[in-house]
């Protein structure tokens, strides 16, 4: 199996290579083969994507935004006919369900690139009456932005950076993730086919050096990166230090609280979506499940039935739902948890090994895993565990749960499931979390802004918030009497 790019970087319109950065191969995930190889950008490639962008940058920012959304629904049209073929490169690099990887990430990417595309042409600044004089606000792109992604949602990633970004005049510099450096390069590809003028979308392969240089080179502005916590302490620092526009979608341990009087079907519907799609490698995962005690029993009969139904195996089999994590080091931590929950005391309910797969015996699989018995201070409830894990809690009142939902430093998301409605909006109303959802779990529309309150990020993504992090605001007054003065 070969998904082997023409390059491995992507700079002024063109695939770039320069065999002098170190290679890096990349795996399935599910058979660890080699599908193929890149190399880490050197010095001499930052430098080059930096300074396509900073070329390219002013003109494009020239252009009327209705013609800049023009290249930018035209990249989704793309993007939405080869949807397939982008899917199975988004498999073959991730290791997640084809299922999966068909409805959600070229078509979330999709769905960014149109919704910026739309929006930018009446996307204006605002006009202000100081009697008489009167001023006006002008809504200006920063210049060079750097996107640096994480490995679970490669493709949905580089566009939710790249086409706000993008759409506010702003020329984009990604690097992805070591672990999946394909899609970005294809979309890279997809821009250019749609008209993007060369040096605005370039992709470069690297580590978090890579991204150091990247975020701490003079001709850059922005970086916008999706990562863990620790990660984005040390780049939001770095760019805090050079006084850049920073935006970080980070880490999580969400709670999903369910409620006696919710409908059991949904609430486990939106529990095994929050824990288990995507391997459980989704940052906003609901991954505390809070139950009532009302609830308790029935729910968790559901949710073992359910989930000793899910189909682990080949992730390229349209029958399967789970596939494997990115990586061995990443199942090795997952595993790690599992064992350190054990050894805290909580019951592991169901999974918790790794399956026997004929012919996959080398992927990275877990099964999903259910901990019960969980209390609020063990590690693996307060700690990301970013794999198919599970930790079940029961609560009594609203009150405490709230309370102990909130007890965390993270705040990406948080979800509730009742049939009362009042108590739905005054729980999500005291929750400390950036997105939420009543009644259902994970749904990301680009239409919703996206991001966390405390240690899990700052700014958002999508909706037309994510604009405002893309561009600056320039004040003009304009006098229409004489000027005033005391001299
Ligand atoms: P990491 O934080 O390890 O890496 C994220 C990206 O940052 C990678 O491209 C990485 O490069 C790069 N990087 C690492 N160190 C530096 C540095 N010092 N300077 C600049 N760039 C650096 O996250 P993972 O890739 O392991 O992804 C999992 C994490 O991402 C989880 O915590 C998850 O919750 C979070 N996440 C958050 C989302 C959100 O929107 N809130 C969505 C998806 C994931 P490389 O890996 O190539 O070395």
């Amino acid at each position: 199996m070969r998904a082997q790019p023409q390059a491995s970087h992507y700079i002024n319109g063109a695939f770039v290579e320069d065999m002098e950065g170190e290679p890096l191969d990349v795996l399935y995930p599910a058979t660890a083969e080699i599908i193929a190889r890149v190399h880490l950008a050197t010095p001499n490639i930052v430098e080059q994507a930096v300074e396509a962008a900073r070329k390219a940058q002013p003109a494009w920012a020239r252009l009327k935004p209705v013609e800049r959304g023009r290249i930018l629904r035209r990249a989704a049209e793309i993007l939405r006919a080869r949807n397939e073929e982008l899917a199975r490169l988004e498999t073959l690099d991730t290791g997640k369900a084809l299922q999966e990887t068909l409805v959600a990430d070229p078509a979330s990417a999709a769905d960014a690139l149109e919704f910026f595309g739309c929006a930018i042409a009446s996307w204006n600044g605002d006009h202000v009456d100081l009697g008489g004089p009167f001023g006006y606000t002008r809504r200006e792109p920063l210049g060079v932005c750097v996107g640096i992604g994480a490995w679970n949602y490669p493709i949905q990633i580089a566009a939710w950076k790249a086409a706000p970004a993008l759409a506010a005049g702003n020329a984009m510099i990604f690097k992805p993730s070591e672990n999946t450096p394909l899609s970005a390069l294809t979309l890279a590809e997809i821009f250019t086919e749609a008209g993007l003028p060369a040096g605005l979308f370039n992709v470069v392969q690297g580590t978090g050096e890579v991204g150091t240089a990247l975020v701490s080179h003079p001709e850059v502005a922005k970086v916008s990166l999706t990562g863990s916590v620790g990660t984005g302490k040390r780049v939001l620092a770095l760019a805090g230090e050079h006084m850049k526009h920073a935006t970080m979608e980070l880490g999580g341990k969400s709670p999903l609280i369910v409620f006696d009087d919710a409908d059991v079907e949904n609430a486990v519907s939106g529990a095994m979506l929050g824990n288990f799609y995507s391997t459980g490698q989704i940052c906003s995962n609901g991954t505390r499940v809070f139950l009532q005690k009302g609830i308790y029993d029935r729910f968790l009969e559901r949710l073992t039935q359910r989930t000793r139904a899910i189909r682990i195996g080949d992730p390229l089999d349209p029958e399967t739902h789970l596939g494997p994590l990115i990586s061995e080091a990443q199942r090795e931590r997952v595993l790690s948890y599992i064992e350190l929950g054990k050894r805290e005391g909580a019951h592991l309910h169901l999974g918790g090994g790794v399956p026997n797969l004929q012919g996959l015996e080398k992927g990275f699989f877990v099964e999903p895993t259910i901990f019960t018995n969980v209390r609020d201070d063990m590690r693996i409830a307060r700690e990301e565990i970013f794999g198919p894990v599970m930790c079940v809690l029961s609560f009594e009142s609203e009150q405490e749960v709230v309370a102990r939902a909130n007890d965390t430093e993270f705040g990406l998301a948080a979800g509730v499931f009742t049939r009362d409605l009042a108590r739905a909006h005054r729980v999500i109303a005291a929750l400390q979390a950036g997105t939420c959802w009543i009644n259902t779990y994970n749904l990301t529309p680009v239409e919703l802004p996206f991001g966390g309150v405390k240690s899990s990020g700052i700014g958002r993504e999508n909706a037309l918030a994510a604009l405002d992090h893309y561009s600056q605001l320039k004040s003009v007054y304009v006098e229409t009497g004489n000027v005033e003065s005391p001299y």
